[in-house]
């Protein structure tokens, strides 16, 4: 089919909501409505991705529940609706675009390796039965195609990364062009009849369109974080955008500079659950951080907003990554890694789970991790380091324990974040080892951060607290150091030089 025909034509269409569930400056959503007659959006709640031991937490269950619900009632008050199904996507799409015959089906692609295959899949079944997909690129801000080094090879090293994407937005101007208003995405949609509800009614799609749709009671009935404010990320379209303008407004870009490495501090902007699940647009927060620079001619609060602007690169560095060497998700980026001699003391580990390691930085941050489903990028950083290079074990046991408790748990950045601790990644830097210790005092500096999530400790002094001396006296029930950090990273050392 030619370009124009294509234009001309006006399809009866599926749109299938994934890692996007909002509708403004959503891509394949805006082409779908421009190019539909009839346009029904679809979620599918799939097993595979919602593996409480495997791939999601009770945080995620809860930010993607209430995220729906409201994606749900913005389809309705744009004059169509949202299907919500639970099932295998590769029987349910096939299914439904059968039932309401339906010509065509958009989405955003997923970077993966279980979605690219699965939706291989579903792409071929489509095909057999003419149906058009139409997928594009909405999750990176940059396309991964047009992210290469001279020899046309993927980024392995991040700096050289950041400064080829910089260049590549700089160019493609962004800021003015590619944001998509939200006139053309508030537009009315127009969805199917009566009748062709009914049918889907009364299929074994099992649908429902009502509050009480009861794959999304699932999820949040019984869900501890539901009606509560343990998380920092807030679901849903209009609380990420809400998000994001209280970021900026309160000044927290200006200062990110410094603040961003205080975990007592709330001085990040929470957003990685709504760009790991797609409630907000990566472009629409890499411009509000233009608008921000472009208002501001202070050099220090400028330097702060091109900091925060390289950790979204971070996010697309890792999710390169995981485009270009899926294998990343199985295993060590440097396969000498496999030989380690991981010493997997299983009571160890459950210490550190439950943030009773004894070693109070440490414990804090798992206490948050268990309390709000998130925690602090600087204590991400220093309890994935301890886990590796304290206690000896597998960095795959801490990335698997992350997923199932992390709000934005998210198989790229997680992935990349666990390997850049265990030094088993691309990052070419010398073997980093934290002391627990010196990085409490040096980022901690008042013990206000562990002194918050460990309160059987808050009458203890600040620079004790921080050192780990308590005496057993004063310890009110808190465990003494399961571990020596000194011993275990000597032993650390030696264990690695013998697999060089
Ligand atoms: C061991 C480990 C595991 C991690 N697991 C995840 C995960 O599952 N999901 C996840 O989104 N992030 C993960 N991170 C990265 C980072 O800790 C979080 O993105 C960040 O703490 C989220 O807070 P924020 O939204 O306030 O971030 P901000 O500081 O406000 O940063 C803005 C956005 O940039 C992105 N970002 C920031 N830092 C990183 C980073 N180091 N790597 C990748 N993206 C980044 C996030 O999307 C974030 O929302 C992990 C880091 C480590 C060290």
């Amino acid at each position: 089919m030619s370009n124009l025909e294509y234009k001309m034509t006006k399809f009866r269409s599926i749109f299938w909501h994934r890692r996007d569930l909002r509708i403004e400056d959503n891509i394949g959503l805006i082409e779908a409505s421009k190019n539909s007659k009839n346009l029904i959006g679809v979620y599918i709640l799939d097993p595979n991705l919602l593996n409480l031991n495997r791939t999601t937490s009770e945080a995620k269950n809860w930010f993607l529940g209430e995220s729906l619900l409201e994606l749900q009632k913005n389809w309705e008050r744009r004059g169509s609706l949202l299907l919500i199904l639970n099932g295998d996507p590769i029987k349910l799409i096939s299914r439904l675009a059968d039932l309401i015959k339906a010509e065509c089906i958009y989405w955003n692609e997923n970077i993966e390796p279980y979605e690219i295959h699965r939706d291989k899949i579903i792409t071929e079944h489509l095909s057999k039965n003419k149906i058009k997909v139409n997928t594009f690129l909405d999750q990176l801000i940059v396309n991964p195609s047009d992210i290469k080094t001279n020899n046309n090879e993927p980024y392995k090293v991040y700096g050289p990364f950041h400064r080829k994407w910089i260049d590549i937005i700089n160019k493609t101007n962004i800021s003015n062009n590619n944001i998509i208003p939200i006139s053309r995405t508030s537009e009315k949609i127009r969805g199917l009849d009566n009748g062709e509800l009914s049918l889907i009614k009364n299929s074994d799609l099992n649908y429902s369109i009502t509050k009480k749709n009861k794959y999304i009671y699932y999820l949040l009935s019984s869900n501890r974080f539901k009606d509560t404010n343990f998380c920092p990320c807030k679901p849903g379209e209009y609380e990420s955008k809400k998000q994001l303008n209280f970021f900026i407004n309160s000044g927290g870009i200006y200062s990110y500079s410094q603040a961003r490495d205080i975990p007592s501090l709330e001085s990040t902007s929470n957003l990685s659950a709504a760009l790991s699940l797609g409630t907000i647009s990566c472009r629409a927060v890499w411009n509000k951080a233009q608008i921000s620079k472009n208002m501001t001619t202070d050099e220090y609060q400028i330097n702060s907003i091109d900091i925060w602007i390289k950790e979204l690169a971070w996010r697309e560095f890792y999710q390169n990554a995981l485009i270009n060497f899926p294998e990343l998700e199985k295993g060590p980026y440097r396969k000498k890694w496999l030989d380690f001699p991981w010493q997997n003391k299983t009571d160890w580990f459950e210490d550190w789970c439950n943030g009773l390691t004894g070693i109070p930085i440490i414990d804090a941050a798992m206490r948050q991790l268990k309390h709000s489903g998130w925690m602090h990028n600087r204590c991400r950083m220093i309890v994935a380091s301890f886990l590796v290079k304290d206690l000896l074990i597998d960095w795959r046991w801490g990335e698997l324990f992350f997923m199932k408790n992390l709000v934005d748990g998210d198989l790229a950045s997680n992935n990349g974040g666990w390997q850049w601790s265990a030094s088993s990644g691309m990052d070419p830097k010398p073997m980093r080892i934290f002391n627990p210790y010196r990085q409490a005092s040096k980022f901690d500096q008042d013990g206000n951060y562990i002194r918050k999530w460990i309160p059987e400790l808050s009458h203890i002094s600040t620079p004790n607290l921080l050192s780990g001396e308590i005496l057993s006296a004063e310890k009110n029930g808190y465990p003494k150091p399961i571990i020596k950090h000194k011993n275990q990273t000597l032993i650390f050392k030696e264990l690695y030089s013998n697999i060089k």
